[in-house]
């Protein structure tokens, strides 16, 4: 496992940490991202949609899954925009200097005043439902825009293996349900009346979901975009949206599935998606930054109870709540490394690795086979880059670490700060901090 070049990265990020003092008795807790692997993985979504198709593509990055503006700002150099989904995540895309015309709005409650401002700016939207898109009508005839407008239509195709991820249910929140009763006549003649909504989009993936469904959400908006074009007599629909939701391996340091299986896949399945006729727009979220990112946790204690070795570290609900919550969805996987910062040798003994917070069920994982973890040694967990570490949960008023870019050289290893540390001014700022008489 360690041999394959991302853990030999790691491996290598992990001990300069340590030595340049970035985690340790007074910073127990930091959370690391691989510069290279995520270009790495950039490129290759990039090339993979290159290998099937001349049409133009806009990988769009979904903030949600890493919400850093470096991060956004990384995967742009690379060629990415950005798919954003609340009025925070447009400002951070626009912090990171994505232009409207590679950013891309959904959210399935956009306010009237979003709305307004995505088509001032020319951002593309995705209207989730007849009301939202009764909202445009509106919008459209009171004054001109450059935002190319869609509709998220929901294929209605069955669940993955985790209930909460799985947006193409029969009764998902999300979108239009291409199966309901009328829904399907209904959105050709919505087309039909609406010549300016030229965009169909579907996110029928998520971590749980097979590729395989995935796949036939996406040659369902194809064949609703043939029909509509057909019904209207011209190619209005020009762009259709595939979402996101590659899944992630978090069984191995295997990147698995992979971009150009996905591609391969659609190609088979979908193939006049590809012939040029349409441009596409992909959203990919998780698959981009899971894998290159690591917390880094401090073994402040390593007790027993009840004959149970228990490692009380830093990382636990505050960067992992959904693992915490529902951990057999949501498991992760643990490296151990000593108090220097190198690879724990050791035999693998039954162990829980706890976090800090204050309730019994905080912990990372139970049971876990791993060296024994003992105080000052190090627990990393993996596979944190997307929907963990940068999705703090404030239980306890434990502070948000600071999160760290490295790529390591033959001359070593460069940290880039990419978030500082949360200081207990911020948390007591964000707390009331600055109203403490307004009960009174
Ligand atoms: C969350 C989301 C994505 C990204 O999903 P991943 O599973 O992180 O790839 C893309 N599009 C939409 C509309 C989303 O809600």
């Amino acid at each position: 496992m360690t041999d394959t070049p991302a853990a030999a990265r790691r491996d290598q990020a992990v001990r300069a940490a340590v030595e340049q003092g970035l985690v340790g008795p007074d910073a127990p807790l930091a959370a690391l991202l691989d510069v290279t692997g995520i270009r790495l993985g950039a490129a290759a979504l990039t090339s993979a949609f290159a290998a099937v198709t001349d049409a133009p593509v806009l990988h769009a990055f979904a903030v949600k899954a890493c919400p850093l503006v470096p991060v956004l700002r990384l995967l742009a150099d690379e060629g990415l925009g950005a798919e954003v989904a609340s009025p925070g995540e447009l400002a951070l895309a626009r912090a990171a200097g994505i232009g409207p015309d590679r950013t891309v709005l959904d959210s399935p409650a956009k306010t009237p005043a979003e709305l307004r401002e995505a088509l001032a700016l020319g951002i593309a939207v995705n209207a989730d439902n007849p009301q939202e898109l009764a909202r445009l009508d509106a919008l459209v005839a009171s004054a001109a825009t450059a935002s190319p407008l869609g509709l998220r239509i929901n294929p209605q195709l069955g669940a993955g293996s985790i209930g909460a991820l799985s947006t193409a249910t029969r009764t998902s929140k999300f979108g239009v349900g291409l199966r309901d009763e009328g829904a399907r006549e209904w959105i050709v003649e919505a087309y039909a009346a609406r010549p300016w909504l030229t965009r169909l989009h579907t996110h029928a993936g998520s971590q749980g979901v097979p590729l395989a469904l995935m796949a036939e959400g996406v040659r369902a908006a194809y064949e609703l975009a043939e029909e509509v074009n057909a019904r209207v007599g011209r190619r209005q629909i020009d762009t259709v949206d595939l979402g996101g939701g590659l899944p992630v391996n978090f069984a191995s340091d295997e990147e698995s599935p992979t971009y150009e299986e996905y591609a391969r896949l659609l190609l088979a399945q979908v193939p006049g998606l590809f012939d040029g006729s349409y441009a596409l727009v992909t959203e990919f979220g998780r698959s981009l930054l899971a894998k290159h990112g690591t917390v880094l946790a401090r073994v402040e204690y390593a007790k027993t109870s009840g004959g149970r070795p228990i490692a009380v570290t830093h990382a636990g609900v505050q960067i992992a709540a959904r693992t915490v919550y529902a951990p057999a969805s949501w498991p992760l996987r643990i490296a151990a490394y000593g108090p220097k910062g190198r690879p724990k040798p050791g035999p693998p003994v039954l162990q829980d690795v706890a976090g800090p917070a204050c309730f019994a069920g905080d912990l990372l994982a139970e049971a876990r086979l791993l060296p024994r973890l003992e105080q000052g040694d190090y627990a990393a967990v993996l596979d944190t880059g997307a929907y963990y570490f940068a999705h703090h949960y404030a239980y306890n008023s434990l502070a948000r670490p600071g999160v760290y870019g490295f790529t390591a050289s033959t001359s070593g290893v460069r940290f880039a700060v990419v978030r500082p540390p949360q200081a207990l001014a911020e948390i007591v700022a964000e707390s009331g901090g600055a109203t403490p008489d307004s009960l009174l």
